[in-house]
């Protein structure tokens, strides 16, 4: 398949989309009614409350099923901004999606202590140690795999750290749940999931929520999710999500890396001067981000669009936005290698010759647009 942003959303895996179908014929009751046909409900929604907390290691009443990782986001944060002491440091990489800069910008315009960020996009668990300094208590948001770049972050450092201080640690891991394995990676953390990036359907989730956050809920209205999560339970797609995310986590991304890493070095052979961004970071096996020698990304992804192979400008929320993305102005890109970066993502369904395809594809497109007079508007 030659689509290549899977970091915006996938498409349904087949198991996620037959687990679906078969929630929704048989098991489509409000799973709070008072008759049999949802009692059968209740105890489908447990049992995938219980394999979801057993891919984690954690236990099954610490996992909140949600709408997604925007949702939970919010949650956590505006959770936090109620139960905070005044003093407690709030300590967030600006490398974060949006789903956490702004809500945290609104609940603490003066607040909030952004972290320092290297040039390969990395967020150094000394200074998050630093800045907690002696107190106890505090919040700390560190992302586990940055959803333009793909770097890894240091989630297990950073949760021990914040054990250590007692501070909350809200580890957002949309784009690495259903990448890479789900256990170990923040055990004391809020850890927050997205169906849509590993092969599940869009508008379904959930939040790890440590045992010590015993007050935690987030929207109100309802005794749903244990009192944590008001609003009815779309168990068709918490059904299709746990098939999707059993399935990912049965896979190994060790030929995936392979693949990737042959299509970079491609790539940066027949582009000369292309560059990835993070290119010294640990990074997921399915995401590279080019910055590309010249051009403009949107004429880059047009003319990649039209030979069949849709990649990215960077993060889909982003798209629209006037101005460099604030992850790559994080890592110190200037706001014109910023408009020469394009995403590339891929999924567990992408073949081997769909990453060859692609990297032809773009050599084609570079011989085209330099040999076009004038064409060059963003030069490196
Ligand atoms: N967090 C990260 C890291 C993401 O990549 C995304 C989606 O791109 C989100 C949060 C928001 O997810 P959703 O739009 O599914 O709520």
């Amino acid at each position: 398949m030659p689509y290549f942003d899977y970091n915006a959303t996938s498409p349904l895996l087949p198991e996620a989309r037959e687990a679906w179908l078969l929630a929704s014929d048989e098991a489509w009751a409000n799973p709070s009614s008072p008759y049999r046909m949802s009692a059968r409900v209740h105890r489908l929604l447990g049992e995938a409350r219980e394999r979801v907390a057993a891919l984690l290691g954690v236990s099954p009443d610490e996992i909140v099923f949600t709408s997604g990782a925007t949702e939970a986001n919010n949650a956590v944060l505006t959770w936090a901004a109620r139960n905070l002491a005044p003093s407690a440091p709030v300590i967030i990489s600006p490398t974060e999606h949006p789903s956490v800069i702004e809500p945290a910008r609104g609940l603490w315009p003066e607040r909030v202590q952004w972290t320092g960020v290297t040039r390969d996009g990395w967020v150094h668990p000394d200074e998050v140690s630093a800045r907690l300094g002696t107190a106890l208590g505090g919040l700390v948001v560190v992302m586990a795999a940055n959803n333009e770049t793909g770097v890894l972050g240091p989630a297990a450092e950073i949760d021990a750290i914040c054990r250590h201080h007692g501070a909350w640690y809200l580890c957002d891991a949309a784009q690495w749940i259903g990448r890479m394995p789900a256990r170990g990676l923040a055990p004391g953390a809020f850890v927050v999931a997205d169906a849509h990036k590993f092969g599940g359907p869009k508008g379904v989730g959930f939040l790890r929520v440590p045992p010590a956050a015993r007050s935690f809920h987030g929207q109100r209205g309802g005794e749903q999710e244990n009192g944590r999560r008001a609003g009815t339970e779309n168990y068709p797609a918490i059904a299709a999500m746990v098939a999707a995310l059993e399935f990912a986590e049965a896979q190994s991304p060790v030929d995936r890396f392979t693949w990737c890493s042959d299509f970079v070095r491609d790539v940066v052979r027949r582009v000369p001067g292309t560059r990835v961004n993070g290119g010294e970071a640990a990074r997921l096996w399915n995401t590279v981000s080019f910055c590309m020698p010249a051009h403009e990304n949107t004429r880059w992804v047009a003319r990649l669009d039209r030979l069949g192979f849709e990649v990215s400008t960077g993060s889909a929320c982003a798209t629209g936005h006037a101005g460099p993305s604030h992850v790559l102005a994080a890592m110190g890109l200037t706001p014109e290698e910023g408009r020469r970066t394009i995403r590339v993502s891929s999924g567990w369904d992408t073949a081997p010759e769909a990453w060859q395809q692609l990297a032809d594809a773009i050599a084609h497109v570079w011989e085209q647009l330099e040999a076009e007079p004038g064409s060059r508007v963003v030069s490196a």
